[in-house]
């Protein structure tokens, strides 16, 4: 499968809401940080696909996003643009109020954004994406999953981490031992939805969403992103998502 890049206009689209901001056509600023779009260039991506076209602007405008499209689309420039592009301008957030006074625990870490991945494997793609296209930023992407040693992960969250891709099960570990904070997170991504359902981490996904619901987590953004669209991802986009956009490219099963 993957899209054929030379045919990216004869793929149908559809994106349906309220105010559905206009596709981009180019990789440019606005909506996208200059720095970014220099990692763009280096990494010979010159033209957005079709689901970078739709969800770019749409992200950039703060709106919710539930998007479909096929492997290999490009769904992962899709949520990592925007959100990079957006951190890259606004600098790291100050720790949270909480965190100040004298406190000798261990240390937690308090994410800007979180992608949550089925797998492993996949987890560690968008996290290699993310580490080339954060490139002399300041934010540093970090991976953890299930299956590794834990306190490697801690250590390594712990020298800081702005953006972090996580596995649900070990994402919830991690949170149980006050290692990581969801109070910070302005974008939540869950990624491959229909596959983490099919795997039976409904569960730990509303675990995780109510984590980053607490008080003081009020301005999340949040983006599905999901091959197919069946009742139970229609269920999630429903519960999650608020006035969001629904966006698909191509054909897409249910
Ligand atoms: P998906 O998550 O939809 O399966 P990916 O984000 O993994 O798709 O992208 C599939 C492949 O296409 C990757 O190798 C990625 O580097 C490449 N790619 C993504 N966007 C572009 C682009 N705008 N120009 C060129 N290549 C791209
Ligand atoms: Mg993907």
């Amino acid at each position: 499968s993957g899209i054929n890049f030379d045919n990216y206009d004869d793929i149908p689209t559809e994106a349906t809401g309220n105010d559905v901001p206009d596709e981009i056509t180019e990789f440019t600023s606005p909506p996208l940080n200059e720095l970014l779009l220099e990692n763009i260039r280096l990494a010979h991506f010159t033209r957005p696909t079709p689901v970078q076209k739709y969800s770019i602007p749409i992200v950039a405008a703060g709106r919710d996003l539930m998007a479909c499209a096929q492997t290999g689309s490009g769904k992962t420039g899709g949520f990592l643009f925007p959100i990079l592009s957006e951190c890259f301008d606004k600098g790291p957030a100050p720790t949270p109020k909480a965190d100040d006074g004298p406190y000798s625990g261990p240390k937690v870490t308090y994410p800007t954004g979180l992608i949550l991945a089925p797998t492993r494997e996949l987890a560690t793609q968008i996290y290699d994406e993310a580490r080339k296209f954060c490139y002399r930023s300041w934010v540093k992407p970090c991976v953890v999953y299930g299956g590794a040693n834990i306190e490697t992960q801690i250590r390594n969250i712990n020298q800081g981490c702005g953006l972090l891709v996580a596995t649900p099960g070990r994402l919830i570990d991690m949170i149980e031992r006050g290692s990581i904070n969801l109070a910070n997170i302005k974008y939540l991504v869950l990624d491959e939805a229909d596959r983490m359902l099919d795997m039976g981490f409904e569960p730990q996904i509303r675990n995780i969403v109510e984590n980053s619901d607490m008080p003081g987590c009020e301005n999340r953004q949040t983006l599905m992103f999901s091959a197919t669209f069946p009742e139970d991802i229609q269920q999630l986009a429903h519960d999650f998502l608020k006035d969001y956009i629904f966006c698909t490219i191509g054909r897409v099963g249910s």
